[in-house]
């Protein structure tokens, strides 16, 4: 079998990131890739690095925390799953942004711990974008209010959104998702003139990254697109 490596998938993801910003009249520098690690060995996100990859995407705490410590201080760690209240005093400190918050709870906890350390924490919202059961984050109509209270909290800073899109054949199904997502952070941006922090869009995955760089996105999050197929258990 011909197996592609890392170096070589990362250039074609680039490329094609290149490409979607070439399609929208977009600067390359305003997308970050974010390499999305969970389940594969430290030594592949060493390679990556290697590439010139500081963005790495962990879906467990206890996974990104394990990985932290083996890699040049330099890397920066997202924490893109499903957060558990009870993990969120481990990973302060360690993650650059929290990509999965969809509950004032959970947004309460991590001001909390924020607060014990000292540190803003820099968050998104989850939006569960086209109501799929299986997902995680909020409705669409849920985020002016969750916003409204999460904006409260001293030691979180709301930077922008981010969507998990259906698994879908055709990428071109997800594309009104990517633009529904863009057009709720411009509307909460419009809210809230004073802050001009709030300018992340966490969207696009292997399957769908380059209509979510060409509908916006300013982090495309890519696993199985470079590191190949994760195990499944
Ligand atoms: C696993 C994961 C990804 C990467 O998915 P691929 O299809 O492998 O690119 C992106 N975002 C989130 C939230 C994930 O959990």
């Amino acid at each position: 079998m011909n197996e592609r490596t890392i170096k070589e998938n990362l250039d074609t993801v680039l490329n094609n990131i290149d490409k979607a910003c070439k399609v929208s009249k977009r600067n390359a520098s305003d997308v970050t890739l974010i390499a999305v690690t969970k389940t594969k060995p430290v030594e592949m996100l060493l390679e990556a690095y290697d590439h010139g990859i500081r963005d790495f995407g962990e879906n467990k705490v206890q996974e990104l925390v394990d990985k932290y410590d083996k890699v040049p201080k330099d890397a920066r760690f997202h924490m893109i799953g499903h957060l558990q209240k009870n993990k969120v005093k481990y990973l302060i400190g360690k993650t650059v942004l929290i990509h999965s918050v969809d509950s004032f709870e959970l947004a309460g906890v991590i001001e909390k711990e924020s607060a014990k350390q000292n540190t803003v924490t820099d968050i998104l919202i989850e939006i569960n974008v086209a109501n799929e059961e299986t997902k995680f984050g909020i409705r669409s109509e849920e985020l002016k209010k969750l916003y409204d209270q999460i904006k409260e909290l001293k030691h979180i800073r709301v930077r922008g959104l981010m969507t998990i899109a259906p698994y879908v054949d055709d990428p071109e199904e997800n594309r009104q998702y990517f633009v529904e997502l863009h057009n709720l952070l411009i509307d909460m941006r419009d809210e809230n003139i004073d802050n001009n922090s709030m300018d992340i869009l966490s969207m696009g995955m292997t399957n769908d990254y380059m209509v979510a760089v060409e509908e916006g996105a300013t982090y495309v999050r890519v696993g199985t697109g470079i590191f190949g197929e994760r195990n499944r258990p």
